[in-house]
């Protein structure tokens, strides 16, 4: 018999099957599975034109391993292959061409990538195979016939009997067990059950087994009480569950069997907080099955963690976790997508996969969007809890996509403020400001309760102006790149030049006109630590506060130089002074008179103003002996 050669493409396709990696040899088992599940499809639908229509329950996938022959054998009763379906289906792969193999080395990885995650179908037997043979009987056909082939060298086609009518039996003679690679474990009744329930377990027909079970034997009358004796028998069992609870309608899945779901697949001892069951009919056409943990996993916030839904092509698991079908924060996010418009062969356009992918991904966002502003809105509780898990993710959305995130996220960002001490979005605030009010008012602190002690929220408190209190590092971040929200800016309430709208301005400018030279005497003091000393009129009760000029807030300064790389940057920091309160007089008195006191005078208040904003002081051993000298 003339051996043949595969055609050229096939041929490379078949060296890196052959030499893949281990980890990847698995999905040999999914690849045949699938095969035989299409020619169960096929049969069926043709099947449906004839009057005597077999159901679907006449149709089964069977897998039989010999352990002495060490041959695996997957079969199904599906519309089979002539001998020329044989030659064409078999000889050639990728037939619609859509892969170039190239040789280049970033090429070869990126082929490995692809076995791993889209599979290359039939070819994949020889991944784990030396030997592989193919009895085939198309439906209708006399005969059937037998493919043969041991790799590389080509195959053989010829005539055969079987026992069957219709369907296929592919034989595996399995690889030798090598130093790293253990080819035993794929006759191992056990594991192939665990690569079905892994890859398969959605497959609509049954996948059956046989399984060697030790039973006790049925006693005799009157043995009753003798000892029990075991014996081992063998029985089919269905490795796979068939029915994927995505493909159910909505009102079929109680919460239970949704919250049970999720917890046996991502292994979550908590229930999740909201679930996600999205069909859509367009295309592509997909089930999404969407949850939102209650709690963050204990790596979220590092770089262990992965994100990434699980993908599935009609019910057969393509890939564990598809990073592409998630925002970096929604990362949070488990779930699964399955499609039938994606192929698992790498012979359709992978181009193509990555636009149909874009569009699921794009709607399973907005879906997770809008799902979460409902629950904003309907179960502000449950809201909160999920802010608190992974609201720091959402902000660094905005603050990483340089606000282009801004849309998407800014109505999903919640913060305390100084209205009720309760969360507040960013529109309720605006709901609630003043008509004279213009921009947003925020303050930063280590916690809420520190930032209520600033003599600036105060200020601002006192003008009748809400205040939200920013206490993660990456808050005012986050408000820099978004800039404004509905039309109105964000402003520091510890900025230099805040404008409370008072209407004394005039006398405040006369005030500091009057008292330069006090004031450039503090400055130079100070040397610099500060930019500027000047009076004030807004605070209340406290004699000075510490602002900031330009961009940079002293918390952001705090907060990038405690980063272990990076320049050091420093905030512009300007000292302001009470000019209503008995110290200002105090050091009006001074100037001139007793310089020396007033240089003391002005440290101390630099100092007193920097533990208030929560500031480390510079000098504490300066600041204690200043003060053990006003006591004595
Ligand atoms: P794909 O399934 O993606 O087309 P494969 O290399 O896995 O690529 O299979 C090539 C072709 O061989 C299939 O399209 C199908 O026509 C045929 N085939 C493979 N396995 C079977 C089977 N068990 N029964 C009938 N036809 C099969």
């Amino acid at each position: 018999m003339r051996k043949k050669q595969f055609k050229a493409q096939s041929k490379k396709l078949l060296d890196m099957m052959i030499n893949s990696i281990y980890t990847h040899k698995e999905i040999f088992l999914r690849e045949l599975i699938s095969n035989a599940s299409d020619a169960l499809d096929k049969q069926y639908y043709n099947s449906l034109t004839v009057k005597s229509a077999a159901s679907r329950n006449d149709y089964v996938i069977g897998i039989e391993a010999d352990k002495e022959a060490r041959t695996l054998t997957i079969s199904d009763n599906g519309c089979g292959m002539t001998a020329e379906e044989l030659d064409n289906n078999l000889g050639t792969i990728a037939k619609s061409g859509s892969l170039d193999f190239k040789s280049s080395d970033e090429k070869e990885k990126s082929e490995l990538e692809i076995i791993g995650q889209f599979g290359v179908g039939f070819y994949s037997a020889f991944m784990v195979s030396d030997k592989v043979v193919v009895e085939s009987r198309a439906n209708g056909e006399e005969t059937a016939n037998r493919w043969v082939s041991d790799g590389a060298d080509g195959y053989t086609v010829e005539e055969c009997a079987v026992d069957f009518e219709h369907g296929t039996v592919i034989t595996l003679y399995l690889k030798e067990n090598a130093e790293d690679e253990d080819y035993d474990r794929f006759l191992d009744f056990y594991e192939i059950s665990r690569l079905v329930k892994k890859y398969s377990d959605y497959i609509r027909y049954p996948i059956m087994m046989e399984n060697e079970k030790r039973v006790p034997v049925e006693k005799a009358e009157g043995e009753e009480d003798s000892e029990p004796e075991y014996e081992t028998v063998k029985a089919p069992e269905q490795l796979n569950s068939m029915v994927p609870i995505w493909r159910k309608n909505k009102n079929e899945i109680s919460e239970e069997e949704y919250n049970g779901f999720y917890q046996d697949k991502f292994y979550d001892y908590e229930a999740p907080l909201r679930v996600i069951h999205s069909k859509n009919e367009g295309m592509p056409a997909y089930d999404a099955l969407v949850y939102i943990p209650s709690h963050a996993p204990f790596n979220y916030y590092s770089k262990d963690y992965e994100k990434g839904l699980q993908l599935y092509s009609n019910g057969v698991m393509i890939t564990e976790k598809c990073a592409d079908l998630l925002p970096d924060y929604f990362s949070f996010a488990k779930g699964l997508v399955d499609s039938p418009d994606l192929s698992l062969n790498i012979s359709r356009e992978l181009l193509q996969h990555d636009r149909q992918l874009k569009v699921i991904a794009r709607n399973i966002e907005k879906k997770i969007k809008s799902e979460l502003e409902k629950m904003l809105s309907d179960e502000r509780e449950k809201y909160e809890s999920f802010f608190s898990a992974f609201g720091l993710q959402i902000k660094f959305g905005i603050y990483s996509s340089y606000g282009m995130a801004k849309d998407a996220l800014q109505n999903l960002v919640i913060f305390k403020s100084s209205f009720e001490d309760k969360y507040t979005t960013l529109s309720e605030y605006v709901s609630r400001m003043k008509e004279e009010q213009k921009v947003i008012y925020y303050a930063c602190g280590e916690t809420v309760d520190k930032i209520k002690l600033l003599p600036q929220t105060e200020a601002v408190n006192h003008a009748g102006f809400e205040v939200l209190y920013l206490t993660d590092d990456v808050d005012e971040f986050m408000l820099k790149m978004m800039r404004d929200f509905d039309s109105k800016t964000f402003v520091n309430v510890c900025t230099d030049n805040l404008d409370l709208g008072d209407e004394n301005k005039e006398l405040l400018a006369a005030e500091n006109k009057e008292n330069e030279e006090l004031l450039s005497f503090i400055k130079e003091t100070l040397s610099e630590k500060v930019s500027e000393a000047r009076f004030t009129n807004k605070l209340r009760s406290h004699p000075v506060c510490l602002t900031s000029g330009g961009e940079i807030s002293g918390e952001m300064e705090r907060i990038i130089n405690a980063m272990p790389a990076g320049e050091k940057i420093k905030a512009q920091m300007v000292l302001e002074i009470n000019c209503d309160h008995p110290v200002a007089a105090k050091l009006k008195e001074l100037y001139g008179k007793d310089n020396e006191t007033l240089a003391k005078y002005a440290k101390l208040l630099y100092s007193s103003a920097c533990l208030i904003s929560g500031m480390a002081v510079e000098n504490p051993v300066e600041m204690s002996s200043l003060i053990c000298e006003l006591m004595v």
